[in-house]
């Protein structure tokens, strides 16, 4: 069993020896976990538990490398229900560091206590103590300067050793935690408080008050959880909290199907606020990869990833964000108590977005035909944050201008609304082809002279291969000839597509997702056809078009951002303009 557990570095910093004492807590069925640091955990970490503390007789065994009581023969490593299993955590804090151990299992008469000071081991001996485990690692890596130098600031320490804390307290219900740093409490839960009580000590009231709960059954797979607004979306996965069995993961591939869930949401390249935990039973996944445990293997990959994808789809689509009310930019959250909240309040937009005058636009200038090459490789940082709250229904005021061929101003009630054309088309397409598809069939316009494009031998057959998908999207595409493709139709709403540019777009597809079902192809041709039909940034609109285009956009089921996740509309109310102006501060 030794030999199949590769041996890893377990503690590389305070937040580690936290995560793994934590745990060993939680699997000793604590319902009452203090942690108290000191120096961001560097000087000083305590870790108080309930639970069912170790023998006398056993603590020179629990600081033994590879010593566990969580594995009992060796089936059980098929099926580890534990959170620990490698027996390498508390052997590898003891070489590090001073460690105390000091135990008493409810029901034995004494305490006993147990010291390691950098490997050394001193004990075990008679000791005071209450029902529970106490641990505390003191200088941690004080005789590894090599080791010591790579340790940041206690204030950086400290938020990593409380990210872990908040991780462990939203998987954990039943258990109350209380975190303390130099003697100031920075987390508080109590064992009987339910997720949403969690999330708001989390990620503090305002935004966990906002979350919307995810509760999926998808075969031998449970999926319970909560995802915040879009607007609490950001660039980075900071505040992504996927759960294997209450155990914290982080999994690229988990990660993807978290971004593609929520994409027609949250700008590209965001990620939401989202805690989910899924609950698999434990010999349906290999927890043995890595050894901080974060990565893991699932014998069942697409049924995971698909439950995933589709448990947020399904949600985002069901909820009020999905409507077309939009509220106004700005406005910060409510602090959240305890200091802990700075994390999550700074997802949010304290102020106006680029979009405030002067300040440059956040949208690049309309060049007529560069929206599709910008979106495929958008640049991050000029996606603007989407407005905050949703409001009530939009009512348009007055008439429309076009600014720059691109963007639509227009007042509504409470304030103006800026309208992206391309966007909206592009969204406004989609929901149209979508329905079509649900119909049946997207409505297909013959061609007059039916298109020929050159192509590839292999490409050629991938097409013809995919050829039945196509053609439900209104594109009939055949084989005319060794290496030509001859389009037939095209879809009779986007007017605009250029044979030429559709097959490479739909060849591109059927490259990327040669494995792929059906369904797949056509949501990705979908996403493609919605955008290469729409009307460009810098394109002039007549009235006609512009107001077709308005009435087709008033009435769509989600259109907060387009089919690529930019947003589709900015709403400024008048307060916004009366800050802009110093008219209100
Ligand atoms: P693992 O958790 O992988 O078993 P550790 O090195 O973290 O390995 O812990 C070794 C053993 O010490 C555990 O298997 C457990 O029996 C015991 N132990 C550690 N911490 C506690 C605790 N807080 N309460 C009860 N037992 C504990
Ligand atoms: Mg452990």
């Amino acid at each position: 069993m030794v030999d199949q557990i590769a041996a890893g570095e377990v503690v590389e910093r305070p937040a580690n020896v936290v995560k793994e004492l934590v745990e060993n807590a939680i699997d000793a069925g604590a319902t009452r976990i203090e942690i108290l640091l000191r120096e961001g955990g560097a000087r000083r970490i305590e870790i108080r538990d309930n639970g069912q503390g170790i023998l006398e007789e056993d603590l020179l065994l629990a600081v033994r490398s590879h010593a566990t009581s969580k594995l009992r023969e060796p089936g059980d490593l098929e099926a580890v229900a534990s959170l620990g299993f490698r027996g390498e955590a508390l052997a590898s804090i003891a070489s590090v560091s001073r460690l105390e151990i000091v135990s008493l299992p409810p029901g034995q008469k004494d305490a006993a206590g147990l010291k390691v000071d950098f490997g050394r081991v001193d004990g075990p001996r008679a000791a005071a103590g209450s029902p529970g485990t106490r641990i505390v690692v003191e200088d941690l890596f004080a005789q590894l300067p090599a080791r010591l130098k790579f340790l940041k600031r206690a204030s950086t320490e400290l938020s990593h050793c409380t990210a872990w804390v908040e991780r462990l307290a939203l998987a954990h219900e039943g258990v109350g935690f209380r975190l303390e740093h130099e003697g100031r409490q920075l987390l508080e839960i109590a064992a009987d408080a339910d997720l949403d009580a969690r999330c708001a000590s989390v990620y503090g009231s305002g935004l966990a008050g906002r979350m919307l709960p995810i509760e999926r059954e998808s075969g031998p797979l449970s999926l319970c959880g909560r995802i915040g607004p879009p607007e609490s979306a950001r660039r980075d996965a900071r505040r992504v909290d996927l759960f294997l069995n209450g155990r914290w993961v982080r999994d690229p591939r988990l990660l993807r199907a978290v971004r593609e869930g929520v994409r027609e949401f949250v700008p590209i390249g965001h990620y939401p606020t989202l805690c989910l935990a899924l609950a698999i039973p434990p010999d349906r996944v290999d927890v043995n990869v890595h050894p901080q445990k974060t990565e893991v293997r699932f014998r069942d990959e697409r049924l995971v990833f698909g439950a995933v994808l589709r448990a947020l789809q399904e949600t985002l689509a069901s909820s009020r964000w999905s409507t077309r009310s939009l509220g106004p930019i700005g406005g910060g959250d409510a602090p959240s108590p305890g200091g802990l909240g700075t994390s999550a309040r700074s997802s949010f937009p304290g102020s106006l977005p680029s979009t405030r005058p002067g300040s440059g636009s956040a949208f690049p200038s309309g060049s007529g035909g560069a929206d599709f090459v910008r979106e495929s490789a958008p640049d991050p940082d000029a996606a603007p944050r989407l407005p905050l709250q949703s409001g009530p229904e939009t009512q348009v005021v007055g008439p429309v201008l076009a600014v720059a061929n691109t963007f639509l101003v227009r007042e509504v009630q409470g304030g103006m609304e800026i309208i992206d054309q391309h966007a909206l088309h592009e969204r406004v397409n989609l929901e149209e082809l979508r329905r079509e598809l649900q119909q049946g069939k997207v409505v297909a316009q013959p061609l007059l002279v039916p298109s020929l494009v050159d192509v590839g031998r292999a490409e050629l057959d991938l097409l013809v291969r995919r050829a039945e998908v196509f053609t439900q999207l209104g594109v009939e595409i055949e084989a005319f000839g060794e290496t030509t493709v001859a389009i037939r139709t095209v879809p009779a709403r986007l007017t605009r597509l250029v044979p030429e540019k559709l097959v490479r777009d739909l060849l591109a597809i059927a490259e990327e997702n040669k494995t792929a079902t059906a369904d797949r192809i056509a949501e990705e041709a979908l996403h493609s056809m919605a955008c290469r039909g729409a009307v460009m940034a810098g394109d002039r609109l007549d009235a006609d078009a512009l107001e077709g285009l308005l009435k087709r956009g008033a009435g769509l089921p989600q259109d907060r951002t387009c089919a690529h996740g930019r947003p589709v509309r900015v709403f400024l109310t008048l307060e916004d303009l009366e800050k802009a102006f110093y008219r209100r501060v």
